[in-house]
């Protein structure tokens, strides 16, 4: 029959694609709820305590983590505080601020917007403008060295004990399958639902939502009706990431279980692959800005180093 399998209502929602189960839209919110609150139990993401820092850019994924991780908040296990971070992206970010600021308002969390200006002097626009028609191709590189170096620093800033992302089921996929096609197995060591590292100076990393589909975290903001930026980002489309994501979304139509079954197996093989390949980076600080790093200079500094020398 054609009803939710929890409540027996007849206005259906969604089939899962994995299990064939049908669920009305709030069975399906609580559910999916439900499943992210036990993926942090399950793998000790978060522990009564601590401090999260939620990366919101305003979109689908950091507004619907804001959502579950509020619960948590106001159940008092967790402290809260979401930060944005403006890369310069001209037409496209302006709106992301505006719905962070609008939902972190609405779910009374402390916020913080901060910006590449503010931190590196420059946008992602000008380090585009500025180099070799290869930067384009390469924007989400830059884009994430930079974001990744301000959230961790701004995380030493606000005392977080955890930095939280709204890493999807798709994002991880894509981030195995390419690292498999470009043999990079350095990469494929570090990528997994928590990641630490021997520094005290690099804030332990976080994916609750990693398990869950990009399709469910769409039919969930909408289902909640939450208010998120749905633009896609100018540079999204010509990177490797977005081609190995096409792919791999063609793929599910004919094969739906496929990004579980690559996440799976890839998870079951990870302790092998670190065992084998797995380097203990030792840390030092960056010369020029004191972050941790593994090399005299972090990656921030030098691609700011080595445009600096090009100019
Ligand atoms: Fe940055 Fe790439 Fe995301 Fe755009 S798509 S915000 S360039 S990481
Ligand atoms: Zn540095």
């Amino acid at each position: 029959m054609n009803v939710c399998d929890k409540c027996g209502s007849p206005e259906i929602i969604i089939k899962k694609k994995q299990s064939g189960q049908k669920l009305c839209s709030n069975c399906f919110i609580e559910s999916t709820k439900n499943k992210v609150l036990k993926d942090i139990r399950r793998q000790k993401l978060i522990e009564k305590g601590d401090k999260v820092l939620l990366g919101l850019s305003g979109g689908k994924d950091s507004v619907m983590l804001l959502d579950i991780l509020s619960t948590l908040k106001n159940r008092g296990i967790i402290d809260l505080v979401a930060v944005t971070i403006d890369e310069g992206i001209e037409g496209y970010r302006e709106e992301g601020v505006e719905l962070a600021i609008k939902n972190a308002e609405k779910y009374g969390v402390e916020h913080k917007v901060v910006s590449f200006k503010q931190y590196f002097g420059t946008t992602l626009d000008k380090i585009i403008q500025n180099n070799s028609e290869d930067a384009r191709r390469n924007a989400c590189t830059y884009c994430g060295v930079f974001r990744r170096w301000i959230f961790n620093r701004v995380s030493r800033e606000v005392g977080a004990t955890k930095i939280a992302t709204g890493h999807n089921l798709d994002d991880e996929t894509q981030s195995i399958v390419m690292s498999y096609l470009e043999g990079n197995i350095q990469n494929l060591t570090r990528i997994g639902p928590k990641s630490q590292s021997k520094s005290e100076k690099f804030t332990v990393k976080i994916k609750p939502l990693r398990e869950i589909p990009e399709r469910e975290i769409g039919l969930y903001v909408i289902a909640k009706e939450l208010d998120v930026h749905f633009a896609g980002c100018p540079y999204a489309g010509e990177s490797f990431r977005a081609e190995i994501g096409t792919f791999l979304k063609q793929l599910t139509n004919d094969h739906p279980t496929i990004m579980y079954s690559t996440l799976r197996g890839f998870d079951r093989m990870k302790p092998v692959l670190k065992k084998e390949f797995g380097k203990e980076s030792v840390f030092d600080e960056c010369e020029i800005c004191g972050e941790p790093s593994a090399s005299k200079l972090c990656k921030a500094c030098s691609f700011l180093k080595q445009w600096e020398d090009q100019s």
